[in-house]
């Protein structure tokens, strides 16, 4: 499987942040990536550079007024005579509200939905490039590859039409997916970050040829707090189009899995041309953010039954911040997600497995030489 990463993301240094009343330092620190480099060199994936596809993917998702903002807040902020990152003080996030005048701080306020997602000098560099390795990563499947995975830095899922949030700033899987509609037609998204992907279900709300379906920790009592809920099902222009499977804190492995399956069978009845996982292992039950306590093994499992679908698939990076097992639930992971077909076709495995046993419901792939 080819892998795309640049180490642009380098730039990109949070530093400390509040949540809850509590100042900590950011978990999105640039190790997460050498954790994640080191699983995908162990596997003998071929890693390649990102190319630059400009700006107007971006655009396609995001709005011109979001994308100058990052692009130009941490340089109007410097200006202003106000030290350190961009972060938001006061919040006024009604669209009608919006005032292009508004200083930078205002615009921050709009912007910016958290005191997690700060613009340092190097933010809007990193993001730009994590967005275009995720669209690197999709031209690989529009040229034909059967998967290839995006390692994207900063994520993306909490980003949406024009505000960044839960430390991220562009939608790197959302532009990925407009990407690839225009080749595929009908794009389906899953998201297995602990986390709801409010910005990819804002973004695709009323999108009929997008289907968005997310597995997470219930947003009651944790971020991003306001969506993620299953009466959450898709705007007038597109009924259904939005399957939220949330799951109660510390839901552990077989609802996790379960959950997946719910998920994967939504994807599949959409009849997508291609599919894009929003990859996230921060539900793993060591991970800082405590949220769904499910071990590495499932992760292998949810690999193995995500890389069977016969469907060409772009694996795009979130979250997962446990610096101790990353690289491990990475490596388990991405072994499961290639595979998937072997496993499928050993009989030893298949017997009683409840992976196997569900192969029914899609086709598998046909074999390629380089999984
Ligand atoms: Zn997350």
């Amino acid at each position: 499987m080819k892998v795309v990463y640049t180490g642009r993301h380098r730039a990109h240094i949070p530093g400390d942040v509040i949540e809850n009343g509590i100042t900590r330092p950011s978990r999105d620190v640039p190790q997460r990536m050498d954790a994640l480099l080191r699983a995908v060199y162990s596997l003998g994936h071929d890693v390649i550079e990102a190319d630059d596809h400009g700006t107007s993917p971006l655009a396609a998702v995001h709005s011109k007024a979001y994308l100058a903002f990052l692009a130009t807040a941490y340089r109007d902020w410097q200006r202003l005579g106000l030290a350190g990152r961009v972060v938001p003080a006061a919040f006024e996030t009604r669209p009608e509200a919006y005032c292009d005048e508004w200083s930078p701080i205002a615009k921050s306020g709009f912007h910016l939905r958290d005191q997690i997602t700060p613009i340092g000098e190097g933010t809007w560099s990193a993001a730009y490039w994590a967005a275009q390795t995720a669209l690197t990563a999709a031209a690989l499947i529009k040229e034909g590859e059967n998967q290839a995975y995006a390692m994207c830095r900063p994520s993306g899922h909490h980003a949406g039409p024009d505000f960044g949030g839960g430390a991220t700033y562009l939608n790197n899987a959302a532009i990925a997916a407009r990407f690839l509609a225009r080749d595929f037609g009908r794009v389906a998204i899953i998201d297995i970050d602990v986390h709801h992907g409010n910005g990819t279900q804002e973004i695709f709300w009323d999108d009929p040829d997008v289907f968005f379906a997310s597995i997470h920790r219930s947003p009651e009592a944790f971020y991003p707090h306001f969506t993620g809920s299953q009466k959450e099902t898709g705007g007038s222009a597109a009924p259904n189009g939005i399957l939220n499977v949330p799951l109660p804190a510390r839901a552990g492995d077989a609802a996790f899995v379960q959950g997946i399956e719910t998920c994967l069978a939504g994807v599949l009845e959409h009849k997508p041309g291609v599919i894009v996982v929003s990859l996230g292992f921060d539900a793993l039950s060591t991970d800082p953010c405590t949220g769904l306590s499910v071990s590495e093994p499932s992760f292998e499992t949810v690999g193995q039954r995500i890389g069977a679908i016969d469907k060409p698939i772009l694996l795009v990076q979130e979250g997962g911040y446990d610096l101790v097992n990353l690289q491990g639930v990475a490596q388990r992971f991405l072994r499961g997600f290639c595979s998937a077909e072997s496993q499928a076709h050993n009989p030893i495995r298949s017997a009683g497995n409840s992976f196997a046993s569900r192969q029914a419901l899609t086709p598998l792939k046909t074999p390629v030489a380089m999984r």
